[in-house]
């Protein structure tokens, strides 16, 4: 028996402002995406938004339905508009925001499961990684470098074979 370890590290500013410019600005996109999520049931609005590698900007939303699991997270639809509008072209990063039922958040949410597990494909697809910044309407961010890294042992394509 041996014992194997796994884990990954990541950056945690105190604020929005201690960003470069760059990462600053995709992170407002993402709040600004929060007023087009549809969220009557959860009234859990999640906003993200991408820059890929041509420079173009897109957008996801949460769209929730009244059959709850027809619902669809932030990110996998940000990655299916990204993957029809402009197949092939690379996805930099993705700021993902928040804001609860209350209208709030003041600390980083991460992708729930599906979401790391569609993620780690898209990465894996373009062989390159996705970087995302995580942060809500207020307080820290982080910013990981790697998004399959939050689904350590994950299962993919090469499981297949
Ligand atoms: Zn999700």
């Amino acid at each position: 028996m041996t014992q194997q370890q796994t884990g990954f590290s990541f950056e945690v500013y105190d604020s929005i402002t201690e960003l470069n410019d760059a990462d600053a600005q995709l992170l407002i996109k993402a709040k600004e995406a929060l007023k087009h999520a549809y969220a009557p049931y959860s009234h859990f609005n999640v906003g993200a938004t991408a820059i890929l590698q041509n420079g173009v900007f897109v957008n996801g939303t949460n769209q929730e339905n009244a059959s709850y699991p027809v619902g669809i997270c932030a990110e996998r639809v940000l990655l299916s508009s990204a993957s029809s509008q402009f197949p092939g072209v690379a996805i930099e990063t993705i700021a993902i925001s928040y804001y609860n039922e209350n209208g709030i958040s003041n600390k980083p949410a991460s992708p729930c499961g599906i979401c790391r597990q569609t993620l780690a494909e898209y990465e894996e697809r373009q062989h390159q990684p996705i970087r995302l910044i995580l942060g809500g309407l207020e307080g820290k961010v982080y910013i990981i470098s790697k998004a399959a890294e939050l689904l350590p042992l994950g299962f993919s394509s090469s499981d297949l074979k």
